[in-house]
């Protein structure tokens, strides 16, 4: 149960447990050309330009800054915790002259405050984390959206922890890039970047005055390779990864066989139910406020007096793996669940209930099984 790698359906599994084909085989061309078309439904982006590159999500985030970001332009990071500071060291990498808003923990930045800076100068593009996983609290893209499109910024969207798993109307919304990795609510073992880019991001690449300070980020090493595989022709950059690309295509098509809306309200659910569990136990988790809780994963305090490894390994004797904290301020003070993905019912009572018995031998006293009242009463 931690934030991803997440735990994958056995027929994504199944799906790459194969002879590796080549990257150009006729049927690996279809599989790759299939999920970039499936990966415009799921992101709902129709005029998008998809991208899925070998690497992590951190590539995901290099490669949206390396081909939009030019030495001297001014980028704005709204940052929710961890993940906000990364992609602001990144983009000062590539010359960028970054302005971080950075929210206090557990709160986001107020659209005002957002809207303020945009008012006192020009930005090329500013970033959010939809859900930062460092914190679980979550952002909303939307009227980040709408204010990128009023004052002519491009909004880049890190949806690492969230693409699949909560709400995004990629091309409704006017997000220029929405990016992710494969091991969280996309559902597929580590290593695939995945992006997808709008005609006006793709415009303004394509006016860049200087190369890509990146080459193997570089979308004019990748963006034939892409258009190639749409095409269905064979090509060559850097070998994909291949059996992953397979994975890829059988979880998309189980992510759309559920349906968006299905697969988003069932993530919103199993969020609630929960954090409301967690409530019965008496924890209370990092977000301020449940409009900014993210539904991919919780983040719990410790209790006061209950020493936090110890309690993460009694979590673990009742058979359930979840992981420590991430935010180097606070690190040693809370834990974190994901809840994402295949998770269901079973995993959210077994879940609460290793919970509940390590806080129990850690000598709180709880009422039994009032947890799983809460949340079963949710699902
Ligand atoms: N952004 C967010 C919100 C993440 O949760 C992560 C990974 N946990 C990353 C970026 C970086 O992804 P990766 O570890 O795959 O490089």
């Amino acid at each position: 149960m931690i934030p991803g790698p997440i735990e994958f359906e056995p027929e994504v599994m199944d799906a790459m447990c194969v002879p590796t084909p080549s990257h150009v085989a006729p049927d690996f061309i279809e599989s790759f050309g299939h999920s970039l078309e499936m990966m415009k439904l799921v992101w709902m982006c129709p005029s998008g330009q998809p991208f899925v590159v070998a690497g992590t999500g951190t590539l995901a985030m290099d490669i949206a800054g390396s081909n939009l970001i030019e030495p001297g332009d001014c980028a704005m990071v709204i940052s929710t915790g961890y993940f906000g500071h990364r992609f602001a060291n990144l983009l000062r990498r590539y010359g960028a002259n970054v302005t971080l808003l950075t929210a206090p923990v557990g709160d986001i930045v107020p659209l005002e405050e957002i809207e303020a800076a945009l008012k006192k100068k020009k930005y090329k593009l500013m970033t959010s984390t939809h859900v930062d996983t460092s914190t679980a609290v979550m952002n909303d893209p939307k009227p980040i959206g709408v204010l990128g499109k009023k004052y002519d910024v491009l909004t880049i969207l890190d949806g690492v922890c969230s693409v699949a798993g909560e709400e995004i109307q990629q091309e409704a919304w006017g997000i220029d890039v929405v990016l992710t990795a494969s091991q969280k609510a996309i559902g597929v073992p580590p290593g695939l970047a995945m992006l997808v880019v709008s005609p006006k991001a793709m415009s303004v690449w394509k006016n860049r005055s200087q190369p890509v300070g990146n080459y193997y980020a570089d979308w004019e090493n990748w963006l034939p390779i892409m258009d190639a595989y749409l095409q269905r022709k064979p090509s060559y950059f850097g070998t994909p990864a291949v059996n992953l690309i397979l994975a890829l295509e059988k979880s998309l098509q189980l992510i759309l066989k559920e349906g968006m809306e299905q697969r988003i309200e069932r993530h919103r659910k199993v969020g609630h139910a929960f954090r409301e569990g967690l409530k019965s136990l008496g924890l209370k988790i990092i977000p301020l406020n449940d409009g900014a809780a993210a539904n991919t994963l919780s983040a719990p305090w410790f209790p006061e007096n209950v020493q936090g490894s110890a309690l993460i390994s009694g979590i673990l004797d009742e058979g359930v793996i979840v992981a420590g904290g991430l935010l180097p301020e606070i690190k040693t003070s809370y834990f974190r669940v994901g809840h994402m993905g295949m998770v269901g019912k079973n995993e959210v009572v077994t879940t609460l209930k290793a919970i509940e018995t390590s806080l129990i031998k850690q000598g709180l006293r709880l009422e039994n099984d009032a947890c799983l009242k809460t949340a079963l009463e949710i699902l």
